[in-house]
């Protein structure tokens, strides 16, 4: 039989001797009376921009999604696969979470290849240049801009692209409705892995700005 990999086993040993033994009484209590996060989070898979860790968040706190560049694709009830949307789904609808959080990151590599699609290390692939294609338009005129440096143009898709998913959010029926209603708020949020800060998007202007913490 294949090894499991050691440095997982050596992070599972260390998880039982501290935060769950610290956190056992939680686990049980949530084993038995079910999960109720208020908070849903859609981040990047990237594996360096972990909203559980970012937010230093315990168990049953985040509602988690992560996909490729923290998209969320339009309302499609095509009869497709679609993974994000089934989870969004469940996290509205039987959660019933209160806010919804869309978190994109600094040197985000989808958001690269969204930008240079011949960029390594990804490249368009059977899935992510397609996948990538949600956010396409604004590539296209983010790319063209010449006056921009590239680290400029990649954070400025970056957070373009949160708004585009915010938008996509709305255009499932029960988000928007629970929205209009005040019962769902939608929230955007950008970390930069370099530095460490977070940068929250002003619900009125859609600017981002860093919050006082
Ligand atoms: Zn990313």
């Amino acid at each position: 039989m294949q090894r499991f990999p050691n440095s997982l086993l050596d992070g599972y040993r260390n998880f039982m001797n501290g935060r769950y033994a610290e956190a056992c009484d939680r686990y049980k209590m949530l084993a038995e009376n079910g999960q109720s996060p208020n908070t849903l989070v859609i981040a990047c898979s990237d594996s360096r921009a972990a909203p559980e860790l970012i937010f230093d968040a315990g168990p049953g706190e985040l509602f988690v999604i992560r996909n490729v560049a923290n998209m969320v694709p339009p309302y499609e009830p095509d009869g497709h696969f679609h993974a994000t949307s089934a989870a969004l789904e469940f996290a509205v609808q039987v959660l019933k979470v209160s806010d919804i959080v869309v978190m994109g990151h600094g040197r985000c590599g989808g958001i690269r290849a969204a930008l240079d699609p011949n960029a390594e290390p990804l490249s368009p692939g059977d899935f992510i240049g397609r996948w990538m294609s949600l956010v396409r338009p604004a590539a296209e005129q983010i790319q063209s801009n010449e006056v921009m440096t590239a680290a400029e143009r990649q954070t400025a898709l970056e957070r373009v692209s949160i708004r585009n998913s915010i938008n996509n959010l709305r255009s499932f029926p029960d988000i928007k409705a629970l929205e209009e209603a005040g019962e769902i708020a939608l929230h955007g949020t950008w970390f930069d892995i370099s530095t460490g800060e977070l940068w929250v998007m002003d619900a009125e202007t859609l600017d981002f700005i860093r919050p006082e913490v």
